[in-house]
């Protein structure tokens, strides 16, 4: 976490939240795209308590306020975010249940999670979450996932924290779909979630190295938030892209990825509105050509 600045418009804030704020922070460095201005105000809970005090006040201060995990599914405006952002990062307590089950606070890296607990165990999921960057609320609020599955399916519950205060939803099927879920409102915040594995037949380092290996050998490195948009239904976006002629196209510091047309890479020292031409340019392309409208998966903080 970063020292705390304690000037400027925190003189007069609650003690309580005084103590993990951060003026005037910087987002870029913060996000795998590596681009945006700073944030009016960053707060790092390093507890629940904390998180609920600094949840509790953000929301009695004037928006906008944003919640942020690792910073590997957002697109953050060179402007900067004109409000208070609450990051998680700090939140990272993981606990073992006991039979199969382990409590995952939000800040937890996923990576962990599959390398210190389900690798270990031999626990099924691991060619649906291998790779995957980013927090555990963050892969919960998305419903990260592949192919092979999505993050909510090995969920038994989650807690969250909203207007009413804190709550813990059920995980049901009925709650999630590719992509998205239905359970976390705006604005709500993912506190963390107790997930239930299971003990797979198949060897899971196995898959492990197939499916690190299949993204070194399909996805292009550097900085961007893979995918930028969902796959229609039946189709993917990456091929329509493709088809359009794009990859390679160039905007400023930004490409629409020759290994990858889902991928925009900030190659050199992007900005926020080269990488945003690129969206608009490939969404366009995309619906002229084939008459299908692309939603995006990376969450554009304007
Ligand atoms: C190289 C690369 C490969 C990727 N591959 C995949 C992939 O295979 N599959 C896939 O699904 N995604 C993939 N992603 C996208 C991304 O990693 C996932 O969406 C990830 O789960 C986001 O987690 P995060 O913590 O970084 O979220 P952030 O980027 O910090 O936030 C993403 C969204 O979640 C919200 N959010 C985050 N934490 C919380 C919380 N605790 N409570 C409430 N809201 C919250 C934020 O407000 C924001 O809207 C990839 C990204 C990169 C850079």
């Amino acid at each position: 976490m970063p020292s705390p600045d304690v000037s400027g418009i925190l003189s007069g804030m609650l003690d309580a939240v005084a103590d993990f704020a951060v003026e005037n922070y910087p987002l870029a460095p913060g996000t795998y795209y590596h681009v945006g201005g700073p944030a009016r105000l960053a707060l790092f809970p390093r507890t629940i308590d904390e998180a609920q005090s600094a949840y509790a006040w953000m929301r009695s201060q004037p928006g906008p306020h944003l919640i942020l995990g690792g910073g590997s599914n957002v697109l953050i405006s060179d402007t900067g975010f004109p409000g208070i952002v609450l990051f998680t990062t700090e939140l990272g307590t993981l606990e073992n249940l006991g039979e199969h089950r382990y409590r995952a606070a939000s800040g937890v890296i996923l990576q962990k999670l599959v390398r210190e607990v389900m690798l270990p165990n031999n626990y099924g999921g691991v060619g649906a979450l291998t790779g995957i960057p980013g927090s555990v609320g963050g892969a919960i609020f998305m419903n990260a996932g592949t192919v092979n599955g999505s993050t909510c399916q090995w969920l038994e519950s989650v807690d969250l924290l909203g207007a009413g205060g804190a709550r813990t939803v059920q995980m049901a099927p009925s709650l999630y779909a590719y992509r998205s879920q239905r359970f976390c409102a705006p604005e709500e915040l993912i506190l963390g979630g107790v997930f239930r594995f299971e003990v797979a037949g198949e060897d899971q380092r196995a898959v492990y190295q197939h499916y690190m290996q299949r993204r070194r050998d399909t996805q292009p490195q550097g900085f961007c938030c893979g995918s930028v948009f969902k796959n229609p239904p039946g189709e993917h976006a990456a091929r329509l892209i493709e088809q359009c002629g794009l990859k390679g196209t160039r905007q400023g510091g930004a490409i629409i990825s020759p290994k990858h047309a889902n991928f925009i890479m900030n190659e050199d020292h992007a900005t926020f509105a080269d990488i945003l031409s690129l969206i608009e340019l490939a969404r366009r392309s995309v619906r002229d050509r084939f008459g299908i409208e692309l939603e995006e998966e990376v969450r554009i903080l304007r």
